[in-house]
C-alpha cells in the first residue's frame, strides 16, 4: 500500500468520526493566513483554529506571489476575510537555496529557465517584512489595515511577531 492509499483509509475513519455538517464557505473569523508548505507546521493546531474559521494559503516559503494575491483578492472580495496573518518559520527550506543557484539548476536540468521567481531568502525577519509590505501595497485587496507577520519556531512551536512599520 502506498502512502496515499494509507491516507484514503485514514479519511474513511475521519469521516466516520464526525457528524455531517455544512459550514459557510466564508471563514467565520474573517481571516486569511499565508504560510509555508513546511510539514512541521500544523496551522490549525498551532493557532487553535477550527474548521471553517480561516483560509490557509501555502507555498514554499509562504511567499507573497501573484498567485497568493489572486487568492487573497478572492478571499477578501468574495469570501469576506478582512485580516491577513503571514507566518514564516525557523529552519525553512527556502533558506537552503539561492535564487541564482536554483534557477541555474532547473535550467541545466531541463534546458528551460523558469518564468517564475525563486524567492529564496536568508533573513527570516526581512522576508516577513517584505511579505507584509507586498500585501499592504497590493491594489487588488480591499482590506490591508490588519496585516501582521510572524515567525513560527518549529522546535518550540511558539510564534514571534515581526514588527513592520507602515
Ligand atoms: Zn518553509
Amino acid at each position: 500500500m502506498d502512502v496515499i492509499d494509507g491516507l484514503v483509509a485514514n479519511n474513511r475513519a475521519f469521516a466516520d468520526s464526525l457528524p455531517a455538517q455544512h459550514l459557510d464557505v466564508r471563514p467565520s473569523r474573517r481571516l486569511a493566513i499565508v504560510t509555508c508548505m513546511d510539514s512541521r507546521l500544523d496551522v490549525f493546531a498551532a493557532l487553535g483554529l477550527q474548521h471553517g474559521e480561516a483560509h490557509v494559503l501555502r507555498n514554499a516559503g509562504g511567499v507573497i506571489t501573484d498567485d497568493v494575491i489572486r487568492s487573497l483578492a478572492v478571499s477578501q472580495r468574495r469570501l469576506g476575510t478582512r485580516e491577513v496573518m503571514l507566518i514564516h518559520h525557523t529552519d525553512c527550506g527556502m533558506q537552503s537555496l539561492t535564487d541564482d543557484g536554483f534557477r541555474a539548476e532547473l535550467q541545466e536540468a531541463t534546458g528551460v529557465a523558469p518564468a517564475f521567481a525563486i524567492e529564496s531568502f536568508s533573513d527570516l525577519d526581512a522576508d516577513v517584512r517584505q511579505s507584509v509590505r507586498r500585501v499592504r501595497r497590493s491594489p487588488f485587496l480591499l482590506h490591508t489595515g490588519q496585516v501582521r507577520g510572524f515567525v513560527y519556531d518549529v522546535d518550540t512551536h511558539g510564534l514571534r511577531e515581526v514588527p513592520v512599520d507602515q
